[in-house]
């Protein structure tokens, strides 16, 4: 049987366009048994330093960057609040959770968990948008226009870098399962083809096996770049390894709920893909 829920979906408390009420409504009559939504939570010191800022605060969801933990708290606590008093209300599961940017600075993750335990959640999810190095001080959105901030080399090392990334927030054991593992690909095929990268790649997969945290097949990536995240090598040693796999949809709109999920079925199959998330 197809996965009849998401856990990764938005609303228009991050980016999403249709409302919390418009999502559950969607779930409810396309059969889901209940749904996760996990908005953008994305705090970063030097945020509106970073050279894609321009880009980023141009846009009408640039209130979900923000660069400080405790002004952010009270709106991330109405939010869990609003969520489980909806849940009642609607008597529809739904489950809280937060797709997190992983930062990896001196200080970030303690004031990550510090911020965490004031939060009403039910889990995370480790999704990353951003590419830096190790030192985390400046970060540029994953994004088209890389290549305006950054040369080919520069790319590659930022590039590398963020699967180390990825492996490190695994480690930090505090996410269900990480996203779009190979997102970089939203910036052209060019800057990941298959046998780009094939060490970090192998790394970071082991390390969700050995840290059990599992990952998703996103029909985002249909949507986007015409191929699910992730890129088929990918999902070939996720089987390998046996890591537990999610579908997602990374719905931003009511009708992006579901949204081939039984194509993404079928590719798991074909990888022989059984070790699954279900809750
Ligand atoms: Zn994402
Ligand atoms: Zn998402």
């Amino acid at each position: 049987m197809t996965q009849n829920f998401t856990m990764h979906s938005h609303t228009t408390f991050s980016d999403g366009k249709s409302s919390l009420s418009e999502m559950v409504e969607q779930a409810k009559k396309i059969g889901f048994s209940k749904i996760g939504i996990s908005d953008h939570l994305i705090i970063h010191k030097n945020i509106d330093k970073s050279p894609s800022w321009e880009m980023m605060s141009s846009k009408p969801d640039a209130h979900i960057y923000k660069k400080d933990f405790k002004s952010a708290l009270p709106e991330f606590q109405k939010h869990c609040d609003e969520l489980r008093n909806f849940s009642e209300k609607a008597k529809f599961k739904i489950l809280i959770g937060f797709e997190v940017d992983f930062f990896t600075y001196d200080g970030w993750l303690d004031e990550m968990k510090e911020f965490l335990s004031h939060l009403d959640y039910d889990y995370l999810i480790s999704g990353n948008h951003f590419l830096f190095t190790d030192n985390c001080e400046i970060i540029y959105n994953i994004h088209k226009n890389i290549a305006d901030f950054a040369d080919n080399e520069q790319i590659k090392n930022l590039v590398s870098n963020h699967f180390k990334t990825i492996k490190k927030s695994a480690e930090s054991g505090l996410f269900k399962f990480v996203a779009h593992i190979d997102y970089v690909r939203k910036m052209g095929n060019q800057y990941c083809q298959p046998h780009d990268f094939a060490g970090e790649k192998a790394a970071l997969i082991k390390s969700l096996k050995e840290n059990n945290t599992g990952t998703e097949i996103s029909t985002k990536g249909l949507r986007k770049i015409g191929d699910y995240y992730p890129a088929p090598e990918i999902l070939r040693q996720i089987a390998a390894e046996g890591v537990k796999v999610i579908i997602s949809d990374d719905a931003h709109r009511t009708t992006e709920l579901g949204y081939d999920f039984d194509k993404a079925e079928q590719e798991l199959q074909k990888y022989g893909i059984i070790n699954r998330i279900t809750e």
